[in-house]
């Protein structure tokens, strides 16, 4: 260090130069509106785009959307959908077994996107959690419980972006 440089040290440091251009950042910042959220009180907006937990989706009548065509798990490049099938008396093609896991998707939407049906979504819910192996793995049961609990939500948004495809 030259000799000027050291100077220039000793008066920076005697005249707490670096405190006061902290407290000058800090003042700058003190009465401008906060962008700290406080979860989970408070949320973030969230786009109707938003991939969050799956669920199946029924129609109005009560009868499930998805007809089995496979095309969600062909799809999924994590290999997360596993399906099987068999043909109702009246010749309708229904699921026997619809299962996602959960702690191999990585929640690209490639499903929701090849769906003909909009039958599997991804809805904006993202506070979940497993305790357990295998408490993450979702059947067809447990997609479609979430499906009916939050039909309405799911409708909206995809009324929202409906526009957008
Ligand atoms: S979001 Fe992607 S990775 Fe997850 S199940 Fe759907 S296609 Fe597979
Ligand atoms: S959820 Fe959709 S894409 Fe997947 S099997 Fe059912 S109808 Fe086909």
């Amino acid at each position: 260090m030259t000799t000027l440089a050291s100077i220039k040290d000793f008066f920076s440091s005697f005249l707490l130069l670096e405190l006061f251009k902290g407290l000058k950042l800090t003042g700058k910042h003190f009465l401008s509106p906060t962008i700290t959220v406080q979860f989970p009180e408070e949320k973030t907006p969230q786009s109707p785009r938003f991939r969050g937990l799956h669920a199946l989706r029924r129609y109005e009548n009560g009868e499930e959307r998805c007809i089995a065509c496979k095309l969600c798990e062909a799809v999924c490049p994590a290999m997360a959908i596993t399906i099987e099938s068999e043909v109702r008396d009246d010749g309708s093609r229904r699921t026997t077994r619809y299962d996602i896991d959960l702690t191999k998707c990585i929640f690209c939407g490639f499903c929701e996107e090849s769906c003909p049906v909009d039958s599997i979504v991804e809805t904006h819910i993202f506070e979940y959690h497993g305790e357990k192996r295998g408490d993450l793995y979702f059947t067809k049961d447990m997609l479609l419980a979430v499906g009916d609990r939050y039909e309405p939500v799911i409708a909206a948004s995809k009324a929202a972006d409906a526009r957008y495809r």
